[in-house]
This record gives structure tokens, C-alpha cells and sequence, in this order.
């Protein structure tokens, strides 16, 4: 197939563009460079042996949108790009609406303009907000409790509208759970701006000496050992998560929501400990009072996906760990070293 991948250069995108090109289909990639680095695109050449074709544009820029796909006979889209900090879309909901929602429909009135209907679209646990139901299935109420999670809800809906008006379409929702590790060559990896506001991220720049301490949010929740649990996944999981997704959306119209996690929470501590073990570098810590929004537990069952995708996660919280600890160690500076 021909996918378009926007979003292309950022954590995620760029490793699926690397397992779609391996699995021999050809990339058309579109980011606005807003939270990613053009020389990204080198290390998916040198990773794969091939290229994908880049576009530097807008996904709210309705013409250049439409000059990629009247240049490109694009078979289906895989959607990444938005903007995804929380703190960020509490304290600037406007720019989150317009570029996450009025982005996608946007693009989306581009596909049925070009007669393209597949579309895998990123969603996120955090649609489900602070269910009490462990684990979470895809038929859990929607309650997202931040205008970031409130984007993804919108963008599903708007979907199932789609879908509904028109049978032709094709969607598959991806519910990522909590994204972590990194390419195993350590070429390509998560490369945050400013201050990390995920924790894989900041225990790894903990681990390089460029944050001294890792503040742990709370040790007073209904766990285990009092801190946070949540569902992480390898990113080369979840990439080759979007590969199963193209195929199912490839086989037929209809519109289908998967949650892609693992199925297994840990806390907060327990990940500490297991990048401690696969990094053999201690992680000084402290412990501070609760992220507010925070919710105490968080994982998946992915019995949906395992069944109709055919998709399991197969890395585990080590290989996990020592992916991020390769990529950060290798790249202190992120892409930033060229
Ligand atoms: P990322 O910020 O690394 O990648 C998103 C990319 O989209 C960036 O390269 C950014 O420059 C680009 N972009 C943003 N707005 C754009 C626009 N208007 N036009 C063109 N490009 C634009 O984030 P990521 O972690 O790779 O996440 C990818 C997707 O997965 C996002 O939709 C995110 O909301 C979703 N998601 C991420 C996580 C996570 O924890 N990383 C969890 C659940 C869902
Ligand atoms: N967390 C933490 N310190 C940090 C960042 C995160 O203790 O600097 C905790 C957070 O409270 C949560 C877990 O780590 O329990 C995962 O947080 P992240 O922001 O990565 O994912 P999310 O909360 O969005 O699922």
C-alpha cells in the first residue's frame, strides 16, 4: 500500500514509518515539524534502506493537503499528528481543539475529496478519564478529564459520523496505552521538548545526568506500593500494532476501536527499579504529591486486538528499559547531534 503517515517525524510515527517501509510499503510522511526533527528522516533511511517521501506541511493547510494526495495515489492514512501535552492543552484548549480536531477534519474532507477512505487514527487511554473497572475494554465509558483526552473523544465521534454517512470508510481507533522504549538499533527514540512530562522520559534524562532527581507523583494511591500504575508498551509493539490495523482496514469497510497495550500495570517504582536493572545506573528519587487528574491505575485487557488483529505486544518491561536507556545514552542530545 501507499500510506500517508502524518505525524511521521514524531516518537511514534517514525517508528511505524520504519516497520511499514520493512514491511515493504511505500510512506508518504507530512509533520509540521512542531514537536520533531527533520533529521529523523536520515536515521528511517539508514534503518531501512529506503526512503519516504516528506512533506513539511500543515494537516489545517488545506491545500498543501491536497497537493500530497493529488500528488500521491495514497491507499490509506495512519494519523498521528496532534498535539498531545495535557498541562498544555489545560492552559491552551483553543489551539488544542483547532489543531487536533479541526486538523482531522480537515484531512478528512481531503480523503472523501481524493476518494480515500482508510483511516487508522491515534486515540489514547486517556479517553476512558478514571474508570474504577480494571482492565479496561473497549466498551468503557468515555470520560476524558482533559481537553488533550476530549480532542480524542471528539475525533472518534466525528469518525463514527463519518463512517455512519458513508459505509465506504474504513477506521480503525487505536487506544494507545502508555508508549516507552525505543528502536532497538538506538538510532530513533522519544526526543521531548523542554521538560519531559512523561516518566520513561525523564527517568532516561535522570539516567544522563541532565535532571538530577525523578519526582515520584504521589505514594498514597490504591496500589501496591502507594504509587501510579500504568500499561506500558514498547513502541515497536504499538508500530507494528497500526501494520495489523492496516490490514484489517484493508479487508473491508467498517469502523473498529482497539485498545494496544499490554494487559500488565506497573507502578511507578517498579519501573524505576527495572531501568535501574537494565541500566545498571541508579535513579535518585523523591516523593511528591500527587499529578492532579492523576488516576491510580491504568491497564488494558487487549483481548480485542489479540483476536481480531491477530496483534500481541511481545517486549516486556526489561526489553522496554534497555531500549530507552540505548537510544538516550547513545543520543544525550536527542536528534539534536545531527
Ligand atoms: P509526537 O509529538 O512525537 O508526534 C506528533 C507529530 O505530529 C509531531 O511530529 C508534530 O510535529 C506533528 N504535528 C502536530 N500537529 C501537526 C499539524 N497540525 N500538522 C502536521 N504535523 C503536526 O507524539 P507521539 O508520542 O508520536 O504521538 C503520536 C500520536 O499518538 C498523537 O496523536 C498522540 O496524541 C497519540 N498518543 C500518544 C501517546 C504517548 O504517550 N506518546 C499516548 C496516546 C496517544
Ligand atoms: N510520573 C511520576 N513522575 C513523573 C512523571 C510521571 O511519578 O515525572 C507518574 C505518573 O503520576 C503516572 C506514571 O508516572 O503514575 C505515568 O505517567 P505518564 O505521564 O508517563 O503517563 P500517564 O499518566 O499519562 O498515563
Amino acid at each position: 500500500m501507499m500510506v500517508l503517515v502524518t505525524g511521521a517525524t514524531g516518537y511514534i510515527g517514525a517508528h511505524t514509518c520504519v516497520e511499514l517501509l520493512a514491511a515493504g510499503h511505500d510512506v508518504v510522511a507530512v509533520d509540521n515539524l512542531a514537536n520533531s526533527k527533520v533529521q529523523v528522516l536520515s536515521r528511517i533511511r539508514e534503518l531501512t534502506g529506503r526512503d519516504v517521501r516528506f512533506y513539511e506541511a500543515d494537516i489545517l493547510d488545506g491545500g498543501q493537503v491536497d497537493r500530497i494526495f493529488g500528488e500521491n495515489a495514497i491507499d490509506a492514512v495512519v494519523h498521528f499528528a496532534a498535539l498531545k501535552s495535557v498541562p498544555e492543552s489545560v492552559a491552551e484548549p483553543l489551539r488544542y481543539y483547532h489543531n487536533n480536531v479541526t486538523g482531522t477534519l480537515n484531512l478528512c474532507a481531503r480523503m472523501a475529496r481524493h476518494g480515500v477512505r482508510r483511516i487508522v487514527f491515534s486515540s489514547s487511554a486517556t479517553v476512558y478519564g478514571a474508570s474504577v473497572t480494571m482492565p479496561l475494554t473497549e466498551d468503557a465509558p468515555l470520560a476524558p478529564v482533559n481537553p488533550y483526552g476530549r480532542t480524542k473523544e471528539m475525533i472518534e465521534r466525528i469518525l463514527r459520523d463519518v463512517y455512519e454517512s458513508d459505509n465506504a470508510w474504513s477506521v480503525a481507533l487505536l487506544r494507545y496505552f502508555n508508549p516507552v522504549g525505543a528502536h532497538p538499533s538506538g538510532r530513533i527514540g522519544e526526543d521531548p521538548n523542554g521538560v519531559p512530562g512523561n516518566l520513561m522520559p525523564y527517568i532516561t534524562q535522570v539516567a544522563v545526568g541532565k535532571r538530577q532527581e525523578l519526582v515520584v507523583f504521589g505514594d498514597d494511591f490504591e496500589t501496591d506500593d502507594g504509587t501510579g500504575v500504568r500499561d506500558y508498551i514498547h513502541v515497536v509493539d504499538l508500530a507494528t500494532g497500526h501494520l495489523k490495523a492496516l490490514d484489517r482496514i484493508a479487508a473491508g469497510p467498517g469502523i473498529h476501536t482497539y485498545n494496544l497495550g499490554t494487559g500488565t500495570g506497573y507502578s511507578v517504582l517498579e519501573m524505576v527499579r527495572a531501568f535501574e536493572r537494565a541500566s545498571g545506573v541508579s535513579i535518585p528519587y523523591r516523593i511528591g504529591g500527587r499529578r492532579p487528574g492523576d488516576a491510580a491505575v491504568s491497564y488494558c485487557d487487549p483481548t480485542k486486538a489479540r483476536t481480531e488483529l491477530a496483534w500481541t505486544a511481545t517486549r516486556g518491561i526489561d526489553e522496554m528499559c534497555l531500549d530507552s536507556w540505548r537510544w538516550q545514552s547513545q543520543n544525550p542530545r536527542g536528534y539534536e547531534a545531527g
